[in-house]
């Protein structure tokens, strides 16, 4: 006789939903991917040991039990170097793993108790796999040039080269000044302007703190360093000259070429990337640094806000978005996050929020995100201070302590964050110094201390975990 148990069934079906998720990381270089990826892994690995992760529901309720690494599917794509980063944060003196450079990935098994039922009073246990992805966010400022003809490129670089920003060009637009786009092309030249561009796009990067670059691998090529495909350069309007002679010009033209490869670089390199990988996230969330933006003043902050516009089109799915219409994307839930919020003291931390949310405002608002749920957060993967409060004339002030990257220690109160977009007044009375630490000593063995990652964690994969 058949049984009838609806219970059973629903347990059946639960266990064939799906579960697995694809979360992936990104942000701007330097934005804090590899301290998250690393604190992420090591929180799960020690759950249920010594993770501090209150705020995750399933961790609270005592049902999270941990997590081991397994092969990842996808071998094309480097494995995450979970490994070297705690060697780093557990050497002496520990430091900061090296940032990646690329695309990686990594896959853990969550294991965790379902929450209990009339049926199972203790709750069974399941596995969740989870497909960690860290790809640099440079790589997503490159989509509005899909829509862009390489004329059209040219004139939107062409706006962008202005003020302190045009000071870390100078090299390249020297030497294409003396490119004649009607000439017939010599490879070598197009390759060393190409070389230079690139180079003030990092300088750019670098020294100047700019986060909006295009094409966004010539600032982290991966794979594609030195290749072919990434010789291309914009050139300056005033060389254009008439619009409308433009595509009379021969095939063998520098213009041509430049166009060509252009829309070489669009076809191969920024498809693909959309195509193989970022249409399967499930997840997402997306790191800013906005201490290090506040810190390095007006023209890099607003450099930023256009960066994170730029960045934040990819995560557009308007049914009429060029993204859809392309890519047909599926990310569910996406997390924005101000990361190394251990900069500052604690009572700053809701201002730092406000800030991060002042600075998103514009594309969530633009883009309506009528489907894709988005929280934001203010975290810092990696705790490398602790909160203090120092007494001075008879008041109590809050104060950080920490190690400088020049191993100083320090005792010091780094400055107020403004809790909405700074206006030219708060630029002129700026009074803060927001310093890079190094990481504390860590003990072999013992979870990283951090603040807020368990927010992020039950945000992104708490009702995965129920
Ligand atoms: P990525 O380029 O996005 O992978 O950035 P990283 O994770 O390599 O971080 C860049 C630098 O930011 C690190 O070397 C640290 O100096 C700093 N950093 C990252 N996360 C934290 C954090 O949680 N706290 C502090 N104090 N610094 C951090």
């Amino acid at each position: 006789m058949p049984l009838s148990l609806p219970g059973y069934a629903g347990d059946w079906l639960e266990r064939s939903l799906d579960r697995q998720v694809r979360l992936a990381v990104t942000g701007l270089s330097r934005a804090g991917k590899t301290a998250f990826l690393t604190s992420l892994v090591n929180q799960l690995r020690h759950a249920g040991l010594d993770a501090r992760l209150d705020m995750m529901s399933c961790a609270r309720e005592g049902r999270l039990l941990g997590a081991q690494r397994q092969t990842q599917p996808d071998l094309s794509v480097p494995r995450f170097p979970y490994d070297q980063a705690l060697t780093a944060l557990e050497g002496t003196p520990p430091d900061w793993p090296s940032p990646t450079r690329g695309i990686s990935e990594l896959r853990l098994l969550i294991r965790y108790k379902s929450r209990a039922n009339s049926r199972h009073f203790l709750g069974e246990q399941r596995t969740l796999t989870l497909d960690l992805i860290d790809y640099p966010g440079e790589w997503l400022l490159d989509l509005p040039m899909l829509r862009q003809s390489y004329q059209q490129w040219c004139e939107a670089l062409g706006t962008q080269l202005v003020g302190r920003r045009r000071r870390f060009a100078e090299g390249f637009l020297q030497r294409v000044s003396d490119l004649d786009p009607a000439a017939t092309a010599d490879e070598q030249q197009l390759a060393d302007i190409s070389a230079e561009y690139a180079r003030s796009l990092n300088s750019a990067r670098n020294e100047g703190g700019y986060t909006w670059v295009q094409p966004g691998r010539f600032l982290l090529p991966g794979e594609l360093d030195g290749a072919p495909v990434l010789q291309f350069f914009p050139l300056p309007m005033e060389q254009l000259g008439d619009p409308a002679q433009l595509s009379e010009l021969p095939a063998d033209s520098n213009y041509q070429t430049l166009a060509r490869r252009f829309e070489h670089y669009k076809r191969t390199v920024i498809g693909p990337f959309y195509r193989q990988h970022f249409r399967r996230f499930d997840r997402q969330i997306v790191l800013v640094d906005v201490l290090s933006a506040l810190n390095a003043g007006p023209d890099v902050f607003d450099d930023l806000r256009h960066a994170i516009a730029t960045l934040m089109q990819s995560f557009d799915y308007g049914s009429r978005s060029l993204l859809s219409r392309l890519f047909n994307p599926r990310i569910d839930r996406l997390a924005i996050a101000a990361t190394k919020a251990d900069h500052v003291t604690p009572e700053q931390h809701d201002n730092l929020l406000s800030l991060v949310q002042a600075l998103m405002a514009e594309p969530l608002r633009d883009l309506r995100y009528a489907d894709v749920p988005v929280r934001s957060l203010s975290l810092a993967a990696i705790r490398a201070t602790q909160a203090r409060t120092v007494e001075q004339d008879g008041k109590r002030h809050p104060a950080l302590k920490g190690t400088t990257e020049s191993g100083e220690e320090v005792l010091m109160f780094p400055g107020e964050v403004p809790s909405r977009l700074p206006d030219a007044d708060f630029w002129q009375r700026q009074g803060f110094d927001f310093m890079a630490f190094k990481p504390m000593p860590q003990s072999s063995g013992e979870a990283l201390p951090h603040i807020r990652m368990d927010s992020a964690l039950d945000w992104l994969l708490g009702d995965k975990l129920r």
